[in-house]
């Protein structure tokens, strides 16, 4: 009896001990396969799946929602010896026919959650460790259990009660305007904004003289935050000053400087002294600088993230944390759009990310080559995009040739065609040259549907501002486009007459 209770203890011993060695031998085993394929940096919240299994913690910024404004298929633009992450994912999700599931918005990192606590576990890795992920074998033996594996497995990862992201379009959940800006897009009107570079002297004369010379032209300000890497006054106080002037504000909000409690504590405070109109974006690169460049590690944030957070804390009264609060602040959301860095059908695609997370007006970086943006608008428009989110255009006249180049080659998403560069450079009036580049720009974006206003970006120059507004004729304008008693179009706010408007680009652009 005592022999075969002690064979049984060492049969029960010796199965142990073999279960042990193997599961660590697939650990290690799944962990290096992991790591060498993925680049998986086993952070525990993965998106293999979504992002076509390319991990998008390469991205030189961490991005997890899809390209900065830099992305293009040549190099990442921060880190110019490698290609961009995520124009790789999206060619290869293309590929796989698998592009609209990068639609959805993804959480921001949670830093309580690593693979690292569990033994540095990749997807894998915890897959042979706890039996419900997917095995690496799987994929020759069994693809279709693999893929499922996959989805099961990532279905876990995203479906977090805090976030509740999704794919979807979410019309804005109030029916009367928050600010100036929103009633005069929603009635039809053109609207002129003029980019303002805040001064870095803790002196409001030059927001009070450009009100003054401006009032009457145009309708916003738009307060810059450290602008290409410099830094300036807060837009928030700049934002206030001008209010006191006479000119509604549009606050720029980069998500690099601040985590997801200072972004929602701002805005909050924004509203509360009558700042409505918020820009939402990632950030400009410190690379710009004059000084050495800031770590380009990842910010808490990206910028759809940013505009989901604050959409729901508007609309659904849920701050990020998903707790409810009490008064929901009111404000009308916009986004920061790049229409000609990366491929036109890739660009659409985070702006349609951009849009269904909450951006309400999308105001774009300067235009220069007006074919692609208008390879754009049509891939824009493929997607059903055309009004569902009010358009406001940027043109930057361009002070030289060596200005151009510069914008060309250090502001991430800025096309210069090298006609006009030439032309630049030939002119005996480069100051002179640039305005009327700036003119026969704004020309010929009146031209076009579904343009909803024109940003003007001068800084440090916005006096030229008032010369564009009065020679373009601008403020009699009346844009191509349907007044809307809501936000855009959208399930909410369904509109069948609304047909964009392809064939009604000038094809000579
Ligand atoms: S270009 Fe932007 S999105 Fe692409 S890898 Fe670099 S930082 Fe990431």
């Amino acid at each position: 009896m005592q022999q075969r209770l002690a064979h049984s203890f060492r049969r029960i011993i010796a199965e142990e001990v073999w279960r042990q060695v193997r599961l660590r031998l697939e650990l290690t085993l799944a962990s290096k396969i992991d790591k060498a394929l993925f680049k998986c940096r086993a952070c525990g919240q993965c998106l293999l799946f979504q992002t076509a299994f390319i991990c998008p913690l390469t991205c030189t910024r961490e991005l997890r929602n899809g390209p900065c404004r830099g992305s293009n298929p040549q190099h990442c633009f921060i880190d110019r010896s490698r290609p961009c992450t995520w124009y790789l994912i999206y060619a290869r999700a293309e590929q796989q026919g698998a592009l609209e599931r990068l639609l959805e918005v993804n959480a921001p990192r949670d830093t309580r959650v690593n693979c690292t606590k569990a033994g540095n576990m990749t997807p894998h890795a915890q897959g042979c460790w706890q039996g419900c992920g997917p095995r690496l074998w799987d994929r020759l033996i069994n693809p279709a259990r693999y893929y499922a594996d996959w989805e099961n497995y990532h279905n876990r990862q995203r479906a977090l009660p805090w976030w509740q992201g999704d794919s979807h379009y979410h019309p804005p959940a109030y029916s009367e305007p928050v600010s100036q800006l929103e009633k005069r897009l929603r009635s039809g009107k053109f609207v002129v904004s003029v980019e303002v570079a805040p001064p870095m002297e803790p002196t409001g004369v030059r927001i009070a003289r450009l009100a003054e010379q401006l009032e009457g032209y145009v309708d916003t300000f738009n307060f810059t935050d450290n602008p290409r890497g410099v830094a300036r006054m807060g837009g928030l106080a700049c934002a206030i000053h001008s209010l006191a002037n006479g000119i509604e504000p549009v606050l720029q909000v980069q998500t690099r400087y601040r985590d997801r409690y200072n972004l929602e504590s701002e805005i909050v405070g924004a509203c509360l002294v009558g700042v409505h109109n918020i820009l939402c974006m990632c950030d400009d690169t410190g690379r710009l600088g004059p000084g050495p460049p800031p770590a380009p590690g990842p910010a808490d944030l990206d910028a759809v993230q940013a505009l989901w957070v604050l959409r729901r804390l508007r609309d659904e009264g849920v701050n990020v944390d998903g707790l409810q609060v009490e008064h929901r602040p009111r404000y009308f959301l916009g986004a920061v759009v790049s229409p000609c860095a990366t491929l036109p059908r890739y660009a659409a695609l985070i702006t349609h990310k951009k849009i269904n997370a909450g951006a309400q007006f999308l105001q774009t970086l300067p235009i220069f080559d007006l074919a692609r943006f208008c390879d754009w608008m049509e891939a824009l428009d493929k997607r059903d995009l055309l009004g569902k989110a009010y358009l406001i255009v940027a043109v930057e006249p361009p002070k030289s040739a060596n200005h151009l180049r510069f914008l060309a080659s250090e502001v991430p998403g800025v096309i210069v065609p090298s006609s006009m560069l030439t032309r630049m450079a030939y002119s005996h009036d480069p100051h002179e040259e640039g305005v009327q580049v700036a003119l026969e720009i704004i020309t010929q974006l009146k031209k076009l549907r579904w343009i909803h206003g024109l940003h003007i970006h001068v800084p440090e120059r916005e006096e030229v501002a008032l010369r564009l507004v009065k020679e373009s004729g601008l403020r009699d304008f009346t844009p191509q486009v349907e007044p809307r008693a809501g936000n855009g179009r959208g399930k909410a706010d369904p509109d069948p007459v609304l047909q964009p408007t392809t064939r009604e680009l000038p094809t000579h652009l």
